[in-house]
């Protein structure tokens, strides 16, 4: 679903990715993990064409991102983010939130997309909340609806970027079980994040990396319980 090969980023003269080799299946659920500034945001950015690559290629679901015909809006319809600060509109309802991309991207009927937007609220747990404003609504339940608002489009792809990273604590166990459950249902997701009891439970794949580049990836125990590098080592006993 996912293939990137030897990517290469560059902000002026920093290389913050140094040749990243990775490919995600259809259906698997893969975490990266690793210290603040080692790329993982930048990454995942290349993944959804918010960020321009340097070099190399980056391949999802047969559209080459790096090749310029590419149509940047079919790719951002198939490749859903979440961020760690939800985005919401503010001015907007729940259900409007969620409603507007399918209509205006899609060219979906307004009745069509509401109904789109209700199924996915009750997904997330919040039915009730369809009339409710963002700031109405705590953070964990502002960013479910960021969950079901990227997954109005239908995306192939999830990508995460620490989507807990801004919640207190007691709201974090409600935004993983959403994501939780989109894992068991076969989506396709790639999820930056510090939660490595996610990473351990949910995940087929774990990605360690550091300064541009990965230094380690395996099965959840192999990287957490076997880890093969020094800075694997040293950063999982700062975080475990
Ligand atoms: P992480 O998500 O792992 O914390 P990032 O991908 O956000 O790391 O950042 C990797 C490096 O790239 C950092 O040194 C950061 O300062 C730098 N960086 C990220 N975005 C930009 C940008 N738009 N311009 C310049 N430098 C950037
Ligand atoms: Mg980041």
């Amino acid at each position: 679903m996912i293939q990137v090969e030897n990517l290469h980023k560059k902000f002026g003269k920093t290389e913050v990715l140094k040749g990243i080799d990775l490919t995600v299946a259809e259906k698997e659920v893969v975490s990266i993990i690793g210290p603040s500034g080692s790329g993982k945001s930048t990454l995942l950015r290349c993944m959804n064409l918010l960020e321009d690559c340097s070099s190399g290629r980056v391949i999802v679901d047969g559209h080459d991102l790096t090749d310029p015909a590419t149509d940047i809006n079919q790719v951002r319809t198939d490749v859903g983010m979440v961020f760690q600060q939800f985005n919401l509109f503010p001015h907007m309802s729940v259900l409007d939130n969620i409603a507007l991309a399918p209509v205006q991207v899609r060219g979906w009927s307004r009745q069509q997309a509401e109904e789109k937007a209700t199924s996915l609220l009750a997904k997330v747990g919040l039915e009730e909340k369809a009339t409710a404003y963002p700031q109405q609504l705590s953070g964990g339940q502002q960013q479910r609806v960021a969950i079901a608002r990227a997954l109005a489009m239908d995306p192939k792809v999830m990508l995460f970027d620490e989507p807990t990273s801004a919640l207190d604590p007691e709201m974090i166990g409600e935004v993983l079980a959403v994501m939780k459950e989109l894992a068991q249902e076969g989506m396709t997701m790639v999820v930056v994040t510090h939660e490595m009891g996610f990473a351990r439970e949910v995940c087929d794949r774990v990605i360690f990396m550091d300064d541009g580049v990965i230094q380690e990836e395996g099965n959840p125990t192999e990287v957490f319980q076997h880890p093969r590098h020094e800075r694997t080592r040293v950063f999982l006993s700062k975080v475990l």
